[in-house]
Parts: structure tokens; C-alpha cells; sequence
């Protein structure tokens, strides 16, 4: 760090040396250097570039090239956090006053805590020919980024909305090993695979149906800030599985009660309507029934199953719903219920914590977060008390029949039917083009 610091401030001397012959020419260097952001994409994500090409563009104001915010008079120098830096010891490598650092620290610090600043955070200053500092950059968070202006009697500080670009893309490959790893191989982003598989763990069990050669082709969205070429992935539109011509497929639709859900062709929803298991790699340490009570000592009815799992696990809804009671309930310790039709509930117990900004009331989707494994309440050790509800009695959520999903009817399912032709078409444009 203080050699590469080092490095940095005898070149930006000779650099200053050459100023003073050169200035136009090395105005012209900064701005290429710059300029070049542009196909770092490619290589952070690791997606080629013929695949790019087939991108959909939403925004037509997209531009790849870095914006010209730079004072191109100044010096840019970058500088990445290692260990044991702190963001002071970073601005007394600059030529500045302490009273200056603290004024910028403090000015920071109502927008960002800097205990945040990771090893590795690259962090951007633009010095003047003294090596004083004049602007401060870094990124708050993936869509935000604090602009630090300081100037010889005031710092003032910006917070930026970084701007996106929103894309669709397709991609279709055949499995070998698994769905998993030959998408990795196929360039499909982790966070796209894992909901794919979320979306057919419904139909799938992935050791067991996926024979080689299974076709899977997929369509899905992407957002690209356009300031630091990062890229944040939503939603898959398209998704299809075939295993020996026998096809699984599902649209993305937003119904009319406002749930963002999946439906075949037929406007059927395949999805079942409860997940049996609301969590990932999870050991079930407690069935449905009687035993002893762990804690109480005598024989009680558990009502609900138990899956024991590290304290922090994620736990899913269990369908679409709304949250019905969501709070400290007794011996349930951070519970949650959610109501899901006339017939169905599920309900939470144990949690250590709320997925942030859920209340009473508030409309879960199937599979979306709605807490994390705990111990409170009445509880022996991390796991989540799941109990599924049918009819107001707790039932053995592992013996449930599952009842069949939503079928889409009249204008909602013409509406459907129209937004997944053109979902297909897009698919079959990116795929082919
Ligand atoms: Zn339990």
C-alpha cells in the first residue's frame, strides 16, 4: 500500500514535470485513460462478448464509456483499501491539513459509516499539482456513489443515484453434470441459476430427473449501472427444462391481485401452492407428533416440524401471501404467520430476525425472504418451527396434499397469453439473431 502510494506520487511528480511542456497532450492521455472503462464488463462477469451483442437495449441512453465528470486538469489517482487502512491514514498520504481530514471525515460520515470501507473498496482522488486533494469518489453501495468536494474554505458532499440500464438476455445450454455447474460453464450468472432452480424445484428433484442432455433454455433481466459496469440480476421471464422431449415451461406474469408469478403455456400455475420446506440445507431434527418436550419435560403434541439450521439461515414463505401476525408471540419466541388463502397458513417460529420493512399485512411472494433462523423463544438451539394450517388446525406439513396453484381465466389469461408470445419472441430474437 505505502509502496504503491509511493509509486503513485513519483509518477504523478513526473507527471507534473510534464505538465508544464506537455499540458494539452497529457490532457489528452487522462481522457483516454478514462475512456477506458469500457470493456472491463466483459471481463469482471466473464461474459463474451458475442452474447452481449444479442442484449436487448431498453434505455437508448445507454453508454458504456465512462461520463465526463472529471475535471480533466487534476489528477486522478486511485486508490485500493488494504488491510489495517483507515480512511484517515489513507488522506495523510495527501497533502492535506488534519483539521481538513477530520472536516471531510465528519461530512462523510452523516452519509456512510466508514467502519464499512472494505479491503479492496477502491476509493478515487483528484489532486492539483501540490498533491492536494480536491475530490474524493467511492462507491456507497452498488446504486450509490459519494461525490466529496473539498474546497479551501468549505467540503461539501453529494450523494449519487447511479444511473441504469436494464437488459434482457437468453442463453441455452445442455446439462452434463448438473443444472448448476454446467450453467456456470454456459456463462448463466449464480443468482439466475439459483432461482431456476428454485422455480423447478417445484417439478424436479434435480439428483434424480436430470438425465444428460436435458435442454435448458432461459431468458431473464439485468439492470448495468452505468458508472461502474456492475451488473444486478432480477427476474427470470423465460425458463425452459426438457428431459427426453417432455417439456417444463414457465412465464413470468404479474396477476391481477399483484403477485409476480410463474404460469405455463396453459396460464396454469404449476407452482404448488406451499413449500413443504421453507428453507435451504436444512435437517429436519423433529417431526409432527407427540414427544417430549425438550424443554417442559413431558409429553406434548408438537404441532409443526422442526428444521435445525445455522442461527441467520434464510427462511422463505412458504407461498403467496399476506403476513397475518408478525412480532414476539410466547413460547414462539420472533414468529411469523402468513395467511395464504381461505384454507391455508403457515407459521414461523424461533426466527432471530425480520427480513427488513415486513409488517402486518404486508404481500410475500413464494420463496422471498421473509426472515432468518434463530433460538427465541422457548428453544433448545438454532432451527425454525414451521407449522402449515389448514382450516385453523396445525397439519403434518410433510404429510400435506398439496392443493393445485392458480389458473388464470378470462381477460386475465388473454392478457397472459399475449405478454408470454412476446416474452417468446424476445427469447427466440436473443437466442438467434
Ligand atoms: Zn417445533
Amino acid at each position: 500500500m505505502i509502496l504503491s502510494l509511493k509509486i503513485l506520487i513519483f509518477s504523478t511528480l513526473i507527471i507534473v514535470g510534464y505538465y508544464f511542456f506537455y499540458s494539452e497532450y497529457i490532457k489528452l492521455n487522462n481522457y483516454e485513460f478514462t475512456e477506458n472503462k469500457g470493456n472491463q464488463l466483459f471481463d469482471d462477469v466473464n461474459i463474451n462478448i458475442k452474447n452481449f451483442e444479442t442484449t436487448k437495449q431498453k434505455d437508448n441512453k445507454k453508454n458504456y464509456a465512462n461520463t465526463h465528470e472529471t475535471d480533466v486538469s487534476y489528477d486522478k489517482i486511485e486508490i485500493i483499501v488494504s488491510k489495517g487502512d483507515t480512511f484517515l491514514s489513507i488522506l495523510k498520504e495527501f497533502n492535506i491539513s488534519e483539521k481538513k481530514s477530520f472536516e471531510i471525515i465528519s461530512e462523510i460520515e452523516k452519509l456512510f459509516d466508514l467502519r464499512k470501507l472494505k479491503v479492496k473498496n477502491k476509493i478515487f482522488f483528484y489532486v492539483n499539482t501540490k498533491n492536494s486533494i480536491k475530490k474524493i469518489e467511492f462507491n456507497k453501495n452498488i446504486n450509490e456513489k459519494l461525490i466529496v468536494s473539498v474546497n479551501s474554505n468549505s467540503v461539501e458532499i453529494e450523494n449519487k443515484i447511479l444511473k441504469k440500464t436494464s437488459y434482457q438476455t437468453s442463453k441455452d445450454f445442455n446439462i452434463n453434470n448438473s443444472l448448476y455447474s454446467d450453467g456456470l460453464k454456459n456463462n448463466l450468472p449464480p443468482d439466475i441459476l439459483i432461482k431456476l432452480i428454485r422455480l423447478f424445484s417445484f417439478d424436479l428433484d434435480f439428483q434424480r430427473d436430470i438425465k444428460k442432455n436435458t435442454l435448458v433454455s432461459v431468458s431473464y433481466e439485468f439492470d448495468q449501472i452505468n458508472d461502474n459496469d456492475k451488473l444486478e440480476y432480477k427476474d427470470i421471464l423465460y425458463a425452459l427444462i426438457s428431459i427426453n422431449g417432455n417439456k417444463l415451461e414457465y412465464f413470468k406474469f404479474l396477476t391481477n391481485d399483484g403477485f409476480i408469478d410463474y404460469f405455463n403455456k396453459d396460464g396454469k400455475n404449476v407452482k404448488k401452492s406451499i413449500l413443504k420446506t421453507p428453507l435451504d440445507g436444512a435437517r429436519l431434527s423433529s417431526n409432527f407428533g407427540m414427544r417430549k418436550h425438550p424443554i417442559l419435560g413431558y409429553n406434548k403434541m408438537h404441532k409443526g416440524v422442526d428444521f435445525a439450521a445455522p442461527t441467520g439461515t434464510p427462511i422463505y414463505a412458504g407461498g403467496n401471501g399476506v403476513i397475518e401476525y408478525i412480532g414476539n408471540n410466547g413460547g414462539y419466541g420472533k414468529y411469523i404467520r402468513i395467511r395464504h388463502n381461505n384454507e391455508y397458513k403457515t407459521a414461523y417460529g424461533h426466527m432471530s430476525g425480520f427480513k427488513k420493512g415486513l409488517s402486518k399485512g404486508a404481500r410475500v411472494n413464494q420463496g422471498e425472504i421473509i426472515g432468518y433462523v434463530g433460538s427465541t423463544g422457548r428453544s433448545t438451539g438454532p432451527h425454525l418451527h414451521y407449522e402449515i394450517i389448514f382450516q385453523n388446525k396445525q397439519i403434518n406439513p410433510l404429510k400435506l396434499k398439496l392443493p393445485s396453484g392458480k389458473v388464470l381465466k378470462g381477460d386475465e389469461l388473454s392478457k397472459f397469453q399475449r405478454e408470454a408470445k412476446r416474452i417468446y419472441a424476445d427469447h427466440l430474437n436473443q437466442l438467434y439473431e
